[in-house]
Formats: structure tokens, sequence, C-alpha cells
């Protein structure tokens, strides 16, 4: 048994000098994925900094025409929030695709960008994992690696991020706030996840005495024509094999701007600005649709049992971009 201290904080300057005072403690907020992961054994922290009474638990309105997201409000009132319904629904789609009522009703949107892979080996820890304990090795690559990534990899890990909001954050270039113990700073989401190169084990380029506080949602949020396509292997409770928020503003028949974010395929929610760029001024063609999937595939590898996804992710982006800009068509 691992035992650990507990401390509930009620601001953020007191939670992030808690964090400061012990590098082995976590954060936690609805912890519906770091319960699970002090239960096997994966993460063993020292010390759990309960964050729960911050206050970050509204949805307001920002200066530029944007809304602001509290790291604790709860999946589900983001998802139900009749301003995110109204300018982002594509954020709501994508959160409504993911896990189940329960789990939306305790899970906090900084806790969703914090998830941690679903990579099989990282939670048997009877096995070596790169990302569980670094120098040891991936089991995935030459083991059952239906899940993993095929785009984006590295020799040392081939894990998926297992997130939905935060494809939809990523194709609507939201903004994370963080705070630490040298003042707040803003990432852009693109910025936020990371690749595994050779370091694994570091999911995010949040520092460790640093805490979410919110995410900032630009005023475009090309409520229009979008789309959400999630392909699993059950239609709820599953995590993505592929998924695909497809974010389009038209013009009749034409593209004028597109943003494309792939889930279940890379370590990161996975765009390429260039791809979209190629959309511009197009018309929304099957056609031009195929060229940019080939584009985004062009660098796609599988590990076997993963392969089948390569295929599967070029159908759902054609799919996602065509559901996309039929919305308000009449038939
Ligand atoms: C059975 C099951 C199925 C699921 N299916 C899906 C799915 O299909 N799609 C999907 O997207 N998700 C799915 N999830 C994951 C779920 O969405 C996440 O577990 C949840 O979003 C995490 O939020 P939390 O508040 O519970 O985080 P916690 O478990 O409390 O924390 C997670 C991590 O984030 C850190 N953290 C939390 N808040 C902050 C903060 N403000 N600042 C800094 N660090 C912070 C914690 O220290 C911890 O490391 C599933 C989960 C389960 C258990
Ligand atoms: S894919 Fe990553 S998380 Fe999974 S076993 Fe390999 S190193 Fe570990």
């Amino acid at each position: 048994m691992n035992s650990f201290s507990y401390v509930r904080t009620d601001d953020v300057a007191t939670a992030v000098h808690e964090m400061a005072m012990d590098r082995a403690a976590k954060f936690i907020a609805g912890g519906t994925n770091l319960i699970d992961l002090m239960k096997e054994n994966v993460a063993h922290p020292s010390r759990l900094i309960d964050i729960t009474r911050l206050p970050l638990d509204k949805i307001e309105e920002t200066a530029d025409g944007g809304l602001r997201l509290g790291a604790l409000v709860k999946n589900a009132d983001t998802a139900y929030n009749e301003q995110i319904e109204k300018r982002y629904p594509l954020l709501a789609k994508a959160i409504l695709a993911g896990a189940s009522p329960q789990l939306r009703n305790m899970a906090t949107n900084g806790g969703n960008l914090l998830q941690r892979t679903r990579c099989y080996y990282f939670y048997d820890t009877a096995t070596p994992c790169n990302k569980r304990e670094p120098g040891t090795t991936c089991s995935a690559i030459d083991g059952f690696n239906r899940m993993h990534a095929i785009l984006g990899t590295s020799e040392h890990c081939i894990a998926t991020h297992p997130s939905d909001m935060c494809i939809a954050l990523a194709a609507l270039e939201g903004v994370v706030r963080v705070t630490g113990k040298n003042g707040e700073r803003t990432i852009p989401f693109a910025e936020f996840h990371r690749l595994p190169g050779d370091t694994p084990h570091l999911d995010s380029n949040l520092q460790a005495d640093e805490i979410i506080t919110a995410v900032d949602l630009p005023a475009k949020g090309f409520s229009d024509h979008y789309m959400y396509v999630k392909v699993r292997d059950r239609r709820s409770y599953a995590f993505a094999l592929v998924s695909v928020a497809a974010a389009l503003e038209m013009d009749g028949d034409t593209i004028r701007q597109a943003r494309l974010a792939l889930g279940g395929v890379a370590h990161k929610p996975w765009r390429n600005v260039e791809a979209e760029a190629m959309l511009g001024g197009k018309s929304a063609t099957k056609e031009n649709f195929q060229k940019v999937v080939d584009f985004i595939m062009r660098d796609a590898k599988g590990f076997g049992h993963n392969t089948f996804k390569i295929e599967l992710a070029k159908r759902a982006i054609v799919r996602a971009l065509t559901q996309a800009a039929e919305m308000g068509q009449q038939s």
C-alpha cells in the first residue's frame, strides 16, 4: 500500500505554493483518471492537493468576444452550457462523444487536458514502458498495438492521446491559461501537448509547479459548419480508434477557411496547417478532400495491429469534412 497525505486548498496561490513545496505531489480534480492510476500503482503521489474548491468553476465572456472555460467546470456542464451549444457546438459534440454521463459529471476541463494515455502496457506494471519508467523499453512497438499511434511516433513510444474534448479544442485553437510560482502565462493549444520524441514520460509542456486555471476559446466558433466523427469499438464508453474534428467557414460551395484535428492517431491532437490551407478557396468536393487526406497521411506508419487505422483515418476525415460542408444545405 502506498501512503499519501491530503490537503485541500481554497485559492490558486496556495495550491501553487503547496505544489512547489513537494514535487512528488499531485493536484486532484474529478479524480476519474488519477485515482485509477493510483489504484493500478502507476501513479504514487506523496500528497494529493485537492483543487476542487478553487474558484475556477465558471464559464465567462472574454474581452475579445470569446469564452473562458474554468479549469474546474465539469465536462458535462461545459457541453450543456447554452453559449457553448450555440457558439461552439463542435466542442459540445466532442465532449459528449467521450466517456459516460457519470464520468462527464465528475471530470473537469483541466483534468481532461492532462488525462494520461490508455496504452495497456502503461497500466500494466509487469511490463516495461518508457512512459511509466523512462529508459526501460516500449512494449507496444512489437506488442499488441491496435489502439496506438500512426503519426508522430518515436522509437521510444507510440502511445496516443486519449481525449475527445482536446481534439475540438485543438481545431478551435483554444489557449490554455496556467499559473505557477513565476506567475501566469498562456500556452496555445497546439503547443500544450507534446510528441513522444525521446522524452515520452512528458505528455505536456506544463511545468511541474503550474496549475491550469482556464482554457480560452477565441470568438470564432465555426458554428455553421462543423463535425466531430469518432470511430470506436463500442458506441459509448470507449476511446477513439480515430476521431476527427472538422470546422469550416463556407461561402456557398467554396471553403474560405478549414480546421482539422485528429484524435486517436498521435501522442497529441494532430493538426496539419499546411493541409488546412490547401482547402482554402476550393470547392467542397470529395476529390479536393481526398488530396488533403493523402497529404496529411503521407507519413503515417502502422505497427501491425494498428495499420488499419491509416485507411480508417482517411475515410473518417473525408466523412467529417463532407458532413461539415453539407450542414444547413437543403436536400
Ligand atoms: C472508463 C473511462 C472511460 C473514459 N472515456 C473517455 C473518452 O471516451 N474520451 C475522453 O476524452 N475521456 C475519457 N475518459 C477520461 C476522462 O475524460 C478523464 O478521466 C477526465 O477528463 C479527467 O478529469 P478529472 O477532473 O477527473 O482529472 P483527475 O483524474 O483529477 O486528474 C487528471 C490529471 O490532471 C491533473 N490535473 C487535474 N486538474 C488540473 C489542473 N487544473 N491543473 C493542473 N493539473 C491538473 C491531475 O494532477 C492528474 O494528473 C474516460 C475515463 C474513464 C475512467
Ligand atoms: S507506447 Fe508509450 S505508453 Fe505504451 S508501452 Fe510504449 S512507451 Fe509505454
